[in-house]
């Protein structure tokens, strides 16, 4: 099933219920389609997660260059909880080096 499969599903479900307002559907349903176009799923960002958080420890350019990871951190709850954890770990190893 495909994402527009998907949220046709949604609005017809919602329009049936008639429980959340319009807008709030409105804005998930931007939110579901913001996170398809730019093409970055969860397991993109795992796959990615290690070498983001090196070069914000390092570098700290980690947003530059992959701004689409730094996109998905800050819209999925998920992903930015693994992203903190290994931060801290990172940051910690860091310190221990130095
Ligand atoms: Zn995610």
């Amino acid at each position: 099933m495909n994402i527009r499969a998907i949220i046709q599903k949604i609005k017809k479900s919602f329009h049936q219920e008639e429980e959340l307002p319009n807008e709030a559907v409105l804005g998930f349903l931007q939110v579901l389609e913001h996170v398809q176009e730019e093409g970055c799923s969860c397991d993109e960002v795992f796959h990615k997660i290690d070498e983001y958080v090196e070069r914000e420890v390092d570098q700290k350019d980690a947003e530059d260059l992959m701004p689409l990871i730094r996109e998905h951190l800050d819209l999925c709850p998920d992903c930015c909880e693994e992203y903190e954890a290994l931060l801290d770990i990172l940051e910690k190893t860091s310190k221990d080096k130095k």
